[in-house]
C-alpha cells in the first residue's frame, strides 16, 4: 500500500458523534479523543460537513468566503456563546457538488453557517480553523437510500483532499438523555443499537444500516428523529470496499446519546 501514491492521497471520512455542545468547551474524554484524532488525521484541503443541525426541505451548500459561527441552540453558558470558529468557507466546491450530486439541485446558501454540529468538533480536530469548511444541508423530505446515494456520489472527492465529515449521533434520544454532569449508565436499548449498528459497519453490511428503521423498537427508541443518524449515511456511502474501518471514539453520554465516531481511511 505504501508507496502507491493513490492509497496515500486519498482522504479518510469521518462520522463523529458530537452529542452535548458543551464538549467544544469543557473537558472530557471525547473532546480529549477529537484533539488527538486532528493530530493523526492527515490535513485536508477542504471540510465537506453534514451536520445533524442542518435538517431542512432541500440540499443546499455553504457558499460564503467567511461563513459566521452559528450559535443554533438554547440554554447554554455563556462562554459556549463566544465561541468562533473563523474558519473560511470555499466557494469553489460548489459548482463541484452540482457536478457530482446531479441531477440534485444544489442551492448556494448566503444564510447559513458553520453550526454547532460542525464546530464543536472542528474546533477540537482543527484548532487553528485554518481548513476552509463547507456544510452540505441534508433534506429532511428524503428517505434514508437518498442520503446514503449521496455520500457514494461524493466518494471522488476523497480523493481531490476533500475530508468528508458526518455529525450526528448514531443514538440520540434527549427524551431519555440524563443531563447534568454524573454518569449515568446506558440504556439497555440504547447499547444493543449502538452495538449493532457497530457490527454491520464492520461486517459492511451498509443495506441494513439503510433500512435502521426496519431493525426494529431498539432502533424506534435510538432514532426517534432521522437528523443526527443521517450523517453516518454520507460517511458509509462515502467509504470503499478497501478502507479500514476504526472507532476514534465511544461511549454513551446521559445514558441515550452514543459517542460512537466511525473513520474510514485507506
Ligand atoms: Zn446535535
Amino acid at each position: 500500500m505504501a508507496g502507491d501514491p493513490h492509497m496515500t492521497h486519498r482522504m479518510p471520512a469521518l462520522f463523529v458523534g458530537h452529542g452535548n455542545p458543551m464538549n467544544a468547551v469543557q473537558d472530557s474524554v471525547w473532546s480529549r479523543a477529537w484533539s488527538a484524532l486532528g493530530r493523526k488525521l492527515p490535513k485536508p484541503g477542504v471540510v465537506l460537513s453534514i451536520s445533524a443541525h442542518w435538517y431542512l426541505p432541500g440540499t443546499a451548500a455553504t457558499a460564503m468566503v467567511r461563513p459566521p459561527t452559528i450559535h443554533d441552540f438554547g440554554g447554554f453558558p455563556r462562554e459556549l456563546f463566544e465561541v468562533q470558529y473563523p474558519a473560511p468557507g470555499n466557494p469553489a466546491l460548489v459548482p463541484r457538488l452540482r457536478e457530482l450530486l446531479a441531477p440534485v439541485a444544489v442551492r448556494a446558501d448566503l444564510a447559513w453557517g458553520l453550526d454547532h454540529g460542525t464546530w464543536s468538533v472542528l474546533r477540537r480536530i482543527f484548532p487553528d480553523a485554518d481548513v476552509p469548511v463547507v456544510q452540505l444541508s441534508i433534506d429532511e423530505t428524503q428517505a434514508p437510500a437518498f442520503h446514503y446515494a449521496l455520500g457514494k456520489r461524493l466518494a471522488p472527492l476523497r480523493d481531490e483532499g476533500v475530508l468528508i465529515l458526518g455529525s450526528g449521533n448514531v443514538v440520540h434520544n434527549l427524551h431519555t438523555y440524563a443531563w447534568g454532569r454524573h454518569p449515568v449508565q446506558p440504556f439497555d436499548w440504547a447499547a444493543r443499537f449502538e452495538a449493532l449498528v457497530r457490527e454491520r459497519i464492520v461486517q459492511g453490511h451498509h443495506r441494513a444500516l439503510v433500512d435502521y428503521a426496519s431493525l426494529g423498537p431498539d432502533a424506534e427508541l435510538s432514532v426517534p428523529t432521522p437528523d443526527h443518524y443521517l450523517p453516518l449515511l454520507y460517511v458509509l456511502g462515502a467509504s470503499t470496499q478497501d478502507d479500514i474501518v476504526s472507532f476514534p471514539t465511544e461511549g454513551m453520554d446521559g445514558g441515550s446519546i452514543s459517542m460512537l465516531s466511525v473513520c474510514v481511511q485507506p
